[in-house]
């Protein structure tokens, strides 16, 4: 995939590292236990001191193997928030350790940080997060525009990607001009323009009726399975939960399934 002769396989030439993607495809003869993609570890965050102090996440340990779509679930409060911005890197642990592709994120420098999220995990959020004034092609070319693509190879990649999430016609419009489905597509093809190998969604159907939620888990669960990638999904509803190949609930901030 690193040669520019073979077929890009759609809708991305992933800008990983050959070492990281070479592990992806390791199946067959050769196969070799893969290391997990996440991996999180007596996990802890406290707000607050005293009495105040509120356990958001408290002692949380599981793995997430690559390729796994697995749903966070929990009710309002619970610390599933807490819990995907630690793994992203967006939130700091107060105890445990935090591993996603080989980097201990709890560990990050600032630096390290951004590259994290450049380079490897991606967040789609429950309120979209698009730039109003922006059509749809342009909110999804934002993160490519951070790399020093050509013009013509940019715009390649955002036309693919708003063909994957099934926006072709729309491209020109702003978000103020389409559903919030149509929002949430918009925000799912800008979350994968660098290939992350790591989607994180929070709530990402919170603010859309049952049926467009159930098409946009729907559409993860597609890309997921088309990239190669691993996603973390928080939702409340039943219904996203059986698209999931796994569950890891919580409970007043721990770990009562997984
Ligand atoms: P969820 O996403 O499951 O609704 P959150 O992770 O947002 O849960 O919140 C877990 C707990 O931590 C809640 O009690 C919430 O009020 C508290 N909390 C979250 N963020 C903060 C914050 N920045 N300051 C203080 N308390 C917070
Ligand atoms: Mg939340």
């Amino acid at each position: 995939m690193s040669t520019p002769a073979e077929p890009v396989a759609p809708p991305v030439a992933p800008p990983v590292q050959p070492a990281q993607h070479a592990q992806r495809g390791q199946h067959g003869l050769h196969a070799q236990p893969v290391p997990p993609i996440v991996s999180v570890e007596h996990l802890g965050k406290t707000y607050g001191t005293g009495a105040a102090a509120v356990h958001a996440v408290q002692d949380v340990s599981f793995t997430i193997q690559p390729g796994e779509l697995v749903a966070l679930v929990g009710r309002s409060g619970s610390g599933k928030t807490t819990l995907l911005n630690m793994i992203g890197g967006l939130d700091r642990p107060d105890a445990g350790t935090v591993t996603v592709d080989g980097r201990e994120v709890s560990s990050l420098t600032e630096k390290g940080l951004v590259e994290l999220r450049r380079d490897v995990v991606s967040f789609v959020f429950q309120t979209f997060g698009l730039v109003p004034v922006l059509s749809a092609t342009e909110n999804v070319g934002i993160p490519l525009r951070l790399r020093a693509l050509p013009t013509d190879v940019r715009e390649a990649r955002v036309a693919l990607l708003l063909e994957l999430v099934g926006l072709t016609g729309h491209a020109r419009q702003r978000p103020g001009e389409m559903s919030g489905g149509q929002q949430q597509r918009v925000a799912i093809a800008r979350s994968l323009a660098n290939s992350p190998r790591l989607l994180i969604a929070d709530e990402p159907t919170g603010q859309l009726d049952t049926e467009t939620g159930l098409a946009i888990m729907a559409l993860l669960r597609a890309v997921v399975q088309a990239e190669g990638m691993t996603a973390i999904v928080s939702t409340h509803d039943p219904l996203m939960i059986q698209l999931a190949d796994r569950v890891i609930r919580l409970a007043d901030g721990r770990l009562v399934e997984s």
